[in-house]
């Protein structure tokens, strides 16, 4: 009976469509544009004395088992030792099926492939890769592509299905000869099949390390789609309606009035520019930078004075529960008195308090509303939400701020994003076609800078001593401790002893402890008797990374300097020297220091600008860490690496605002090419 073959039949290839849809596999164009990660050179067995002199390097042999074992001791493991030209070569397998030691056993002949070591026994190779063949088997004439996989799909499956889409697709150039000659670029169709079947004369070098002219024109093809998708994601939201906030009235006079100090110059230019946005029907898109300290915080709050003034509610989004809540005290100590609803709405709320603030923020009775994530989820409604402002925009994903976006009612509310992680200049002109920046590039007055010094972890002893000295001067400090990045219980567990041990060693200290793990409460309490001077310790986890604001505090230790990243210790170090007091910043590390890590520490002693230290941070990391992966453009790009391809980026740039304005069906033809439903070229 046949019946049964036929209905698992089509399971079997469905389970496999799944696969490659997990992949963005789904059409035979997103299959063909699935190019190889790398290749591998099998068309070349080498000699297997020759071969056994390459230790640590690939390589690819053959040879007749001689030998085919199972070991119980030290573990049990596969050992077969291939012979070939008068050499041994033993193969090691610590997990294998009993298939595997048929397809090896005595007798066989053995193509094999994989890292030569020089093991207890000899040479010898850990799970090579393995093929049966018969003596003089023909070897592949061109490099084997070896294509990104997901699970459960192999090699061998992908090549076959991209095997086939090429032989179904359209494979006409989007791009016209004339514009593919006068920037010298490949046909397409050329270049998509030398890198799936690399001719046997290519050069390798350059196909592997991706600078190719074929790779060149399928980066170019893609950063062209990226433009273009963004140019017209850009165009849309010009079009759409944002509501015109342009009253300065009332309250932004009597904020402006309630002010406790001057605002900076900077602080002046940035709003004057936050501020004509804000008059404008089409939804403003800016990013404020501005250092640790620059003073952001207020700049944002009379922004947002001004969307209430005109009538319209604003929300103010931060990316930690202590962040929130600092920034929900002081705005609404300056704003309630002023007659302006706070609202305050966060996860950890009890669900009551939560339904009130919901009901607040739909009726319109709250004009500016505070809060965590918890401010996009589903049941919020605003009323009428003019401006959205997202503070330390960073540690929020695109998805994230355009959800709060979203919440306007029929327009389309302004969006202020803020963060002292500055994009260099180059990253930003690409990556966000439309975004305006603003930059406050001067601190308040009155700031000592703050002195940092690297000290050795055997000297921690020293280091207590110094805090104890410090606090009895009537110093706060910060203890801030090390970053465990597998374990958060980890992490906590070591929050835990340090607090124990510090309150040992410094008896006559009011030390507190502050973690990500406290109940909302309990942190508050905690940062509250640190801001009200009533702690003089407070030994934290990375939670205070972000904007926490006590200026008292001028002396911060990090333990594990080591293990941060140059932004995450600049902006723990900016928790600091926010007084008049001179304040110092001690970086303890645990040696002998790697070459970057000591990179890092230097850099952090020398200097105290953020944006300089951003920049040498984009030069250890490279852009696409840069940004964090979330957002990174590079995140998004597959092809085209955002170091090395900055030339091909201006051309796309330069072509696809020629496309947009004369040829729009080429601009439609290539982005419905290279889309597909990848949506994730447009990004705010
Ligand atoms: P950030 O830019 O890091 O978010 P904040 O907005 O938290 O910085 O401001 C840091 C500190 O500087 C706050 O205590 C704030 O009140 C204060 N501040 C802001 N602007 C000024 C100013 N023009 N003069 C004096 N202090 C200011
Ligand atoms: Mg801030």
């Amino acid at each position: 009976m046949s019946a049964p073959k036929k209905k698992s039949a089509p399971v079997k290839s469905l389970r496999t469509v799944d696969k490659l849809a997990r992949l963005g596999l789904s059409t035979d164009m997103s299959l063909v544009l699935h190019l190889p990660m790398r290749y591998e050179d099998e068309t070349r067995i080498l000699n297997l004395n020759e071969a056994g002199l390459m230790h640590g390097q690939n390589v690819q042999v053959e040879g007749v088992v001689t030998a085919c074992d199972v070991q119980y001791r030290p573990r049990r493991q596969l050992i077969v030792t291939l012979s070939a030209d008068g050499c041994k070569l033993m193969l090691r397998f610590l997990n294998f099926y009993g298939s595997q030691a048929t397809q090896m056993a005595v007798g066989k002949r053995l193509r094999v492939r994989g890292e030569m070591r020089h093991g207890f026994f000899g040479n010898e190779m850990v799970h090579p890769v393995v093929k049966a063949v018969e003596e003089g088997a023909p070897l592949p004439q061109a490099l084997t592509p070896v294509y990104p996989a997901g699970e459960g799909l192999s090699q061998t499956l992908l090549r076959k299905a991209i095997a086939a889409a090429m032989t179904r697709i359209d494979w006409s150039d989007t791009l016209p000869d004339s514009i593919l000659s006068k920037l010298g670029y490949l046909p397409f169709e050329q270049a998509v099949r030398l890198l799936h079947n690399p001719p046997t004369d290519v050069d390798e070098t350059s196909l592997s390390e991706r600078t190719h002219p074929a790779w060149t024109r399928m980066k170019f093809d893609e950063l062209l789609a990226q433009q273009l998708s963004m140019k017209r994601a850009q165009a849309a939201r010009r079009q759409q309606g944002a509501p015109a906030l342009a009253n300065q009235g009332a309250l932004s006079q009597a904020l402006s009035k309630a002010l406790p100090f001057a605002l900076t110059g900077a602080q002046q230019r940035v709003l004057t520019e936050i501020r004509s946005d804000l008059c404008a029907t089409f939804p403003m898109q800016r990013l404020l930078q501005g250092d640790v300290g620059s003073g952001k915080t207020i700049v944002a709050a009379i922004a947002a004075a001004q969307a209430i003034d005109s009538g319209f509610q604003a929300a103010l989004m931060a990316p930690t529960e202590i962040l929130a809540e600092q920034h929900f005290r002081k705005i609404a100590a300056l704003m309630e008195p002023l007659g302006i609803e706070v609202a305050w709405l966060t996860g950890s709320l009890k669900k009551r308090e939560k339904e009130a603030a919901r009901a607040r923020i739909e009726s319109g009775a709250a004009h500016l509303v505070i809060g965590t994530h918890a401010l996009i989820q589903q049941e919020v409604e605003f009323d009428r939400l003019g401006l959205v402002i997202v503070d330390e925009q960073h540690r929020f994903g695109v998805a994230q701020r355009l959800t709060l976006r979203n919440k306007g009612i029929d327009k389309v509310p302004h969006q202020l994003m803020m963060s002292a992680t500055p994009i260099p200049r180059t990253l930003a002109m690409t990556y966000y076609a439309d975004l305006e920046v603003s930059v406050i590039d001067e601190l308040p007055p009155g700031r000592t800078p703050i002195m940092t010094r690297l000290i050795d972890q055997e000297r921690r002893d020293e280091v207590i001593a110094r805090v104890h000295a410090a606090a009895l001067e009537g110093r706060q400090v910060y203890w801030v401790c090390p970053l465990i990045e597998e374990s958060e219980v980890l992490q906590l567990q070591t929050a835990t002893d340090t607090h124990a041990l510090l309150t040992a060693a410094l008896p006559d200290l009011r030390i507190g402890l502050v973690h990500g793990r406290l109940k909302t409460k309990e942190k508050q309490q905690v940062m509250d008797a640190f801001a009200s001077g009533e702690l003089q310790l407070l030994v934290a986890t990375t939670v205070i990374e972000v904007g926490v604001d006590v200026p008292n505090a001028s002396l911060m230790v990090i333990e594990h300097a080591e293990r941060f990243g140059l932004s995450q210790l600049h902006q723990l170090r900016g928790r600091v020297g926010r007084g008049a007091a001179a304040s110092v910043c001690l970086l303890l590390y645990q040696g002998p220091l790697g070459m970057i890590a000591k990179q890092r520490l230097t850099i952090m002693r020398e200097i105290i600008d953020g944006f300089e230290i951003a920049r040498r941070d984009l030069e250890i990391r490279g852009p696409g860490e840069f940004l964090g992966a979330r957002q990174s453009g590079q995140a998004m790009l597959r092809f085209a690496n955002l170091e090395t391809d900055q030339w091909i980026v201006e051309q796309a740039r330069d072509l696809a605002q020629q496309l947009l304005q004369h040829q729009q069906d080429i601009a439609d033809a290539h982005l419905g090419r290279w889309l597909g439903s990848r949506e994730d070229f447009l990004r705010v």
